[in-house]
């Protein structure tokens, strides 16, 4: 399976607007790996272009990324920036599958144009903890702790498991765990790079889970401008095993 990093920023992406911080100027001068868009990740599987959020940058990203086929989107969760590009998807050409936990769909046809959605994608309702399969792979979906509601997944294909766990805090059910256990790969959203900060896991309690878990690598991605610029992040996952450092446009194999 492929996986393609569209967007790694957290919410306001980074430079954020309006911030005069290091960070933030060393990104408009420099640009590069230090811009980053709001988090959205593709899952290439078998027969299935599978979409993993939509933030408000996801026009700009699909087409930076030239990315013309889609058959499904998964919203982990109704914040802002990882659904506030859905209604963008009113203009895409084709049948598109929306897979959201009731909660999260109901959230998100609440919003100003919500009543359009039934008409923008095919909303298959999924259960937390029960897979949905495809032929040739399958993922399930579960809940992680969030300030909302939200929802990592499971993806098993041919013999590997890969875990997005989204926007989460540092606290796991013992059932997520349990489908982290060994993963070939676990994606975690880190906003910024140590404790404390309410809603969400850090990079450095990141690579603690990883070692937990026994995941054989670890990508971090949703990062914001009060974490590391990428340089110095990338510089710093060198020195560990088996992390990487998600940037816009990262491309991997699995
Ligand atoms: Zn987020
Ligand atoms: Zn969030």
């Amino acid at each position: 399976m492929r996986i393609k990093f569209l967007g790694t920023g957290s919410a306001e992406g980074i430079p954020a607007i309006n911030c005069d911080c290091d960070h933030c100027q060393r990104a408009r001068k420099e640009g590069e790996r230090l811009v980053r868009g709001r988090n959205a990740v593709l899952f290439s599987l078998p027969g299935y272009e599978l979409l993993v959020d939509t933030p408000p940058d996801i026009r700009w990203l699909l087409s930076r990324y030239n990315v013309r086929r889609i058959d499904g989107i998964f919203l982990t969760h109704p914040h802002h920036d990882h659904t506030g590009g859905m209604e963008e998807f009113l203009y895409w050409k084709g049948n598109l599958d929306l897979f959201a936990e009731t909660s999260v769909y109901n959230a998100v046809r609440r919003e100003a144009w919500g009543d359009k959605l039934p008409e923008t994608a095919f909303h298959c309702a999924f259960h937390p903890g029960m897979p949905v399969w495809f032929d040739g792979f399958l993922f399930t979906p579960f809940a992680v702790s969030h300030t909302v509601s939200c929802f990592g997944l499971a993806i098993y294909r041919g013999g590997r498991r890969i875990v997005y766990t989204s926007d989460t805090s540092n606290r796991f059910s013992n059932y997520a765990r349990s489908l982290m256990q060994g993963s070939d790969l676990l994606i975690v959203n880190t906003p910024r790079f140590s404790p404390p900060h309410t809603g969400h896991i850090t990079c450095l309690e990141a690579v603690e889970l990883k070692e937990q878990v026994g995941a054989e690598r670890l990508i971090m991605t949703h990062f914001n401008h009060n974490n590391l610029p990428a340089d110095e992040l990338a510089e710093w996952a060198r020195g560990l095993d088996g992390v990487t450092v998600a940037y816009d446009g990262l491309e991997i194999e699995v």
